[in-house]
């Protein structure tokens, strides 16, 4: 493995399947089966998911809720997501717990560094939820932070797009995929990749990200055998090794 620990960020765009939102139960049954196989493969695994399948906190202000609150139900729905996919693994007989920013009594563990070290020691998978726990931040964020707290080698944004290219590849027929990225590249040329605060933090902390489609087979261990796959993020261009 060339990531021997691995922060896998999951869309809720990527849970909600063909609609988008919701969550898509053969979709699901999908992310269980890779994250199941990236762990046989045997890489330790933690997952940030995201809650844009449900709600997203400017979507909800925009229809008049306060923007605060709209976050916090945003990072609820991500504890949602995070059931979900955790159910999903444990049919599939993976040990997996949920750990949220806030301890939901009944729900959810409260998240702790240690608990999730340990629990991805012992073979376990663990599910990262509630974001950050503060409003007005993302779930790229949360992914990049929690990612470089746990010792993770390297974030994976499983997204629906097979990775990140020079315009919206579904309106302009124009657009190019970028094999590898610097991070000043990702921000300078503002092609949307993460926000912003995500791209910095990995930057700052020398993690690397790679941006891939969650529908494409194999993809997660071929990220974590550092096999070439989507867009490989670092500080310098990486020279993919030939697949
Ligand atoms: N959110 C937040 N703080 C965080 C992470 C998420 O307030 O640290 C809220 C925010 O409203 C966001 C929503 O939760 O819109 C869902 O997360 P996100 O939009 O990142 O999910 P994704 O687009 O990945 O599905």
């Amino acid at each position: 493995m060339a990531a021997r620990r691995l922060l896998i960020k999951v869309s809720g765009e990527a849970l909600g399947g063909a609609a988008g939102f919701g969550i898509d139960p053969a979709v699901l049954d999908r992310i269980a089966a890779a994250v199941v196989a990236v762990r046989a493969a045997g890489a330790q695994v933690a997952l940030v998911l995201g809650g844009g399948n449900l709600c997203r906190g400017a979507e909800l202000a925009a229809a008049g809720v306060d923007r605060i609150t709209g976050d916090h139900m945003g990072m609820l729905a991500t504890v949602m997501n995070a059931l979900a996919l955790r159910d999903a693994l444990r049919a599939k007989g993976a040990t997996a717990e949920v750990f949220a920013a806030h301890a939901i009594a009944t729900v959810a563990e409260g998240y702790t560094v240690d608990k999730a070290r340990g629990l991805m020691a012992a073979g376990g998978i663990a599910l990262l939820a509630g974001g950050t726990g503060n409003p007005l931040f993302t779930t790229d964020t949360a992914a990049c932070l929690r990612g470089i707290e746990i010792g993770a080698d390297l974030v994976v944004k499983a997204t629906k797009v097979d990775g990140v290219y020079s315009a919206d590849p579904m309106t302009d027929p124009a657009a190019t995929r970028f094999d590898t990225l610097t991070y000043a590249e990702a921000i300078d040329k503002r092609l949307g990749v993460m926000d912003l605060t995500a791209l910095a933090l990995c930057r700052e902390h020398a993690m690397p990200v790679v941006v891939c489609d969650m529908a494409e087979p194999g993809a997660l261990t071929k990220a974590a055998r550092g096999v070439k796959v989507g867009t490989w993020i670092s500080e310098e261009a990486r020279r993919w090794p030939t697949s």
